[in-house]
């Protein structure tokens, strides 16, 4: 009783201290030095003079915002190099700098990628995703990142979805258990960074479009005037479904998509992203009451709301409109990452002119300068260099193999064809993702798109294979299967992937398999007794037609840059213990989820299915 009580009064104390230390503060600030720490700008569009002369607040690096050469060290110097100038200012209030690790800190060559979160809902094991997030948030302190936007803590419910990987899962509780693991993983101890959950509200809920839209996005460098529009194959499906609009009722927003954030802020999550889509037609970035009355009101969110890329400026066609109204539905801080000059004249006019009331930029600032202050950024502006040993270092590697072993689900298994004996005399490998760490990672790796190749450091599901399998074993490896005619093995693996992508450039209309999938798995089916079929992709493919034509069948997600997580499993070293966070499809008929729960049809496989050895 008595040790409760003190306790909590210690936490009034550090509490009253933190709003002193905050008023004295925001007292002192003009309103450009407001207005500067509102603005986030990628780096790519700022020089660190222009943070020091405009008082900007956060610079991030989009995806693929990497400096020259792309390394821990090189990181670490741009990133100080923004902060020093931040430190040069009047009152000295540090910048915050923001990148997505979304599944490690992905963007540096030779940092640990985890599994994309899907891959995690599989795996389900909270423990480790607050591992992860200990693991990843000492790799961005190394290079001085503070901020990282992640988690996603949405919940897709439509897997031709291009972000469909980025969700842990289409359950809302796995979603919010997991998402507050990686909070209190990034947040956890003094290596701590600050986590941010997204996208808010209803991301995952988005309806297929059914109209072409051209997309303005894709680049971190800063477009030139008269610069085309990234192309989209509409063909594919491509931005059907990114940045769309859920209509779904109140009670389906709250029950489906609103309770990760109430978990992640019960976690102590001290910032949000909010969507670019729309609910019921209204852009979410102009909302105001899902951010100011239920995300700051009922949910008692007191951390800051942060917008995503440029997403402000697709509110109306006039840009000052945009900024009134995203700051008045309650935004605190902007991301403008190209012309920030525009965003901060037009902010200043609006307050100046009454249109933004001068409370609101201070709610604002309250919110800004807290996290500042609760993450230790006046004390300690430039993360830990001691750190740069860590980043990819042989624990978090085996951490990340960890993780690639928890995430793998068994779905078929006739004859007990796994786990594979030891002993084999002879084993046939075909398909590029058996052989390439860019296909293993996907999207949002090294790249924004991620891409296919040696992009970085880490063990391709071949090498594992090679390693694992004893030395009576013959290991026979061909990308497009093409074996000599008289090549017999007692085991085949064929590894099917999908190329990565990222955002609306993965959304698709079929999910289907393709001809050069099956045709592949045809060719390598006579060379073997015994064919197994993994596949590296960021949600269920339509698989129903190719299970009688093989024995063994294991999704594995984007398992990252470990992908000698593969061989432990598959040789019997670890067991197979994943259950799938997503309903498996039959057909395309049962896409989106609402079809699947109305057919009268059951899907391939349930969430949760997973056979376990
Ligand atoms: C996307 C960002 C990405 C950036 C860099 C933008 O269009 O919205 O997420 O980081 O491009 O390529
Ligand atoms: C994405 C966000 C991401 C941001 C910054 C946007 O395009 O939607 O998830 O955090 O870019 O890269």
């Amino acid at each position: 009783m008595a040790s409760e009580a003190s306790k909590n009064s210690c936490e009034k104390v550090r509490s009253t201290g933190l709003t002193e230390r905050i008023e004295k503060l925001l007292t002192r600030m003009t309103l450009e030095e407001k207005v500067g720490q509102m603005t986030m700008v990628e780096n790519n569009s700022i020089e660190p003079h222009q943070v020091a002369e405009f008082f900007i607040g956060s610079v991030l690096s989009g995806g693929g915002g990497n400096p020259t050469p792309n390394s821990p060290f090189a990181w670490r110097a741009m990133v100080g190099a923004y902060q020093r100038a931040a430190q040069k200012t009047r009152l000295r209030i540090p910048l915050i700098y923001a990148v997505d690790a979304v599944h490690g800190h992905n963007n540096v060559k030779g940092a640990v990628i985890f599994p994309h979160n899907i891959g995690l809902g599989a795996a389900a094991d909270v423990d480790l995703v607050a591992r992860i997030g200990r693991a990843t948030a000492r790799e961005l302190l190394a290079t001085g990142v503070q901020w990282t936007f992640a988690p996603s803590v949405s919940a897709p419910q439509d897997l031709r979805w291009g972000r469909t990987y980025e969700g842990y899962s289409e359950d809302a509780e796995l979603v919010s258990g997991l998402g507050a693991a990686l909070i209190h993983g990034l947040q956890a101890d003094e290596y701590r960074v600050l986590a941010c959950a997204k996208h808010f509200v209803a991301d995952g809920a988005t309806e297929w479009r059914g109209e072409r839209i051209d997309v303005q996005q894709g680049s971190t460098a800063p477009p030139q005037a008269g610069d085309a529009a990234t192309p989209v194959d509409v063909s594919l499906g491509q931005w059907q479904i990114d940045q769309g609009n859920a209509e779904i009722d109140e009670a389906t927003l709250r029950a489906l998509h609103l309770p990760p954030y109430r978990a992640a802020i019960d976690a102590g999550v001290l910032s949000v992203m909010v969507s670019y889509s729309a609910w019921k037609t209204r852009k979410m970035h102009g909302h105001k009451y899902l951010l100011t009355e239920v995300l700051k009101g009922e949910l008692a969110f007191e951390g800051l709301v942060v917008t995503d890329w440029m997403a402000i400026d697709q509110l109306d066609p006039d840009y000052y409109t945009c900024v009134v109204r995203s700051i008045n539905a309650g935004i605190d801080m902007v991301m403008a990452p190209y012309d920030y000059q525009r965003f901060i004249s037009a902010l200043l006019r609006a307050v100046k002119c009454g249109d933004v009331a001068r409370e609101r930029i201070d709610d604002a600032l309250r919110r800004i300068l807290r996290v500042k202050f609760e993450f230790g950024l006046f004390d300690n502006p430039f993360g830990d260099a001691s750190l740069l040993a860590s980043v990819g270092c042989p624990e978090h590697r085996e951490l990340a193999r960890e993780a690639v072993r928890k995430s793998l689900v068994l779905l078929q298994n006739e004859g007990a064809a796994l786990p594979l004996p030891k002993g084999l005399s002879k084993l046939v490998i075909a398909g590029a993702a058996a052989d390439d760490i860019g296909l293993q990672c996907g999207g949002w790796s090294i790249s924004w798109q991620g891409e296919a190749g040696a992009i970085t450091a880490g063990e391709t599901i071949l090498a594992g294979f090679c390693r694992a399998a004893s030395e009576a074993t013959a290991i026979c490896y061909s990308p497009d299967g093409n074996f000599a005619a008289d090549c017999r093995a007692e085991v085949g693996i064929v590894v099917l992937h999908e190329d990565p992508y990222a955002e609306g450039f993965g959304d698709r209309a079929d999910l289907s398999l393709s001809a050069a999938d099956y045709a592949l798995v045809e060719r390598v089916r006579p060379h073997c007794d015994r064919l197994i079929v993994i596949l590296i992709a960021g949600r269920p493919r339509i698989v129903t037609e190719l299970l009688p034509l093989v024995d063994a069948f294991v999704m594995a997600w984007l398992p990252g840059a470990e992908g000698d997580g593969l061989a432990d499993v598959l040789f019997g070293d670890y067991p197979f213990s994943g259950t799938l966070p997503f309903s498996w499809p039959r057909s395309m008929q049962q896409i989106p989820l609402s079809k699947l729960h109305s057919s009268d049809e059951e899907p391939l496989w349930e969430i949760g299915a997973g056979i376990m050895t």
